[in-house]
């Protein structure tokens, strides 16, 4: 059995100092009860906690150490950066050179913006759909999360293609008025929408490939007809790509679907562990962006050198072929095994689940339904899943707790990682 009495100790004492003990809800291991492990180092494809217990991770920090933790790389332009200051809050070399980066991967990106955080980004860009177009509406789906800003915590209203509601105490009836949430993969949704208020809508906000309820995939053509009704109505699309940008593919869902959005936001990967996300995309939109032009959006920290050196060493790893290896393929393939093997072994011993990948993410629910909406997901029997997920962990092995998570490879994970990972899941279904 594992021993978390360090950590449930600890947990104690946090919840005197952060509400619910974290800083951040997940964390508290909520919807699964029990006490999250506190952790005190990470190594690779390893995270350990104070009671000393080693476990293979595949949250990794919720998307961003695609190279596992502290790679060398990271570990060392991080060091070196700090030692030339940790912030001037004037423009730097480094802010540029990301920026190249990125564009080599995301050439949609004509220009962009470093903010501290995907809720900045995806609040950032929203402002500016809206300043650019000067309508009010926007669009997002239900079970696609783009942070926590007020305009975004809406929930749909009664009926399909109402006015939202807020999702969360302290957000207003007006705020969420302006919001329009709709079902993700519903082309009939989407079209009544724009049927009733086409000319209304700044902008489409869609996480491309949905990794928030779970890891959900955009049906055949769904995020074409998104492109269709948003360039026919002048209406901005943004892709939300915090999470799947660098992970479905190097350039994202829109390398791997081909669709071309308007505004671009990334996070996670693209600060390699350190605070950092971007927005970007057409020029002649983000010119509208102050002080070129007179959408207002700034950060004390934004762009901050630590940050860059760390976003710079790991998209020079990914994308810029340093070590001549093909890291997006390994990932894939890694993914690949770990999941395959995850389904064999539940078709084994008749437990129904359905196995999303993506990438390097990937995501098991415990359904014998499809899964490609946010209803799917929650008629999911999240019974079982508590039992998998706690069964995985006293084996040492760190998931998401909560099915409406995805998981993530690493580069860093082993094959032998991924053996161990299976033989444990082997157990843990046996005894389900
Ligand atoms: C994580 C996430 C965000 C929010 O990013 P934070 O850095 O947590 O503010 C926004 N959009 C998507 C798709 C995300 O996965």
């Amino acid at each position: 059995m594992l021993t978390l009495t360090n950590s449930a100790a600890a947990f104690a004492a946090a919840k005197q100092l952060f509400p619910g003990g974290v800083n951040s809800p997940v964390r508290s291991f909520g919807s699964v009860g029990g006490t999250p492990p506190f952790i005190a180092r990470a190594d690779g494809s390893r995270i350990f906690d104070i009671d000393g217990n080693e476990y293979i991770d595949y949250v990794g920090s919720w998307g961003p150490m695609i190279f596992g933790h502290a790679p060398k790389e990271v570990v060392d332009a991080v060091t070196e950066a700090a030692k030339n200051g940790t912030s001037y809050g004037a423009p730097t070399l480094l802010e540029s050179r990301l920026a190249a980066l990125i564009q080599k991967a995301y050439p949609s990106m004509e220009m962009m913006r470093m903010v501290n955080s995907g809720t900045e980004a995806t609040m950032s860009a929203l402002r500016l759909a809206r300043g650019y177009t000067g309508r009010n509406k926007i669009v997002k789906f239900i079970g696609c999360y783009h942070g926590h800003s007020d305009s975004l915590l809406v929930s749909a209203g009664s009926g399909a293609a109402t006015f939202g509601m807020p999702s969360s105490p302290g957000v207003t009836k007006n705020t969420a008025a302006d919001t329009i949430a709709v079902p993700y993969n519903d082309v009939a949704a989407i079209e009544e929408v724009f049927a009733k208020w086409g000319e209304d809508v700044a902008a489409v906000i869609v996480e491309p490939v949905a990794g928030n309820m779970g890891l959900v995939l955009p049906k055949d053509g769904y995020l074409q007809k998104l492109r269709d009704l948003t360039a026919k109505n002048g209406t901005v699309l943004i892709f939300d790509e915090v999470m799947c940008g660098f992970r479905v593919a190097v350039g994202g869902a829109q390398e791997a679907y081909g669709i071309t959005p308007d505004l671009t936001c990334l996070g996670k990967v693209v600060g390699g562990g350190l605070p950092c996300a971007v927005y970007g995309g057409r020029r002649e939109i983000m010119e509208c962006v102050s002080p070129a032009g007179k959408v207002y959006q700034a950060g004390t920290l934004s762009g901050n050198p630590i940050a860059m050196a760390a976003g710079i060493a790991v998209l020079t790893k990914l994308i810029g072929n340093a070590d001549g290896v093909d890291y997006a393929r390994k990932l894939q393939r890694q993914t690949e095994k770990l999941v395959g093997g995850l389904k064999e072994l539940a078709d084994a011993v008749g437990i129904p689940v359905q196995a999303h990948k993506a990438g390097s993410m990937f995501c098991l629910f415990f359904a014998a339904h499809k899964v490609e909406n946010y209803d799917d997901v929650s008629a999911c029997d999240f019974a079982l899943f508590t039992k998998y997920f706690r069964g995985m962990l006293a084996e040492g092995i760190y998931l998401a707790p909560s099915q409406y998570e995805t998981l993530f490879m690493s580069a860093a994970h082993t094959d032998g990682d991924i053996d161990r990972t299976l033989t444990a899941a082997k157990k843990v279904f046996e005894s389900l």
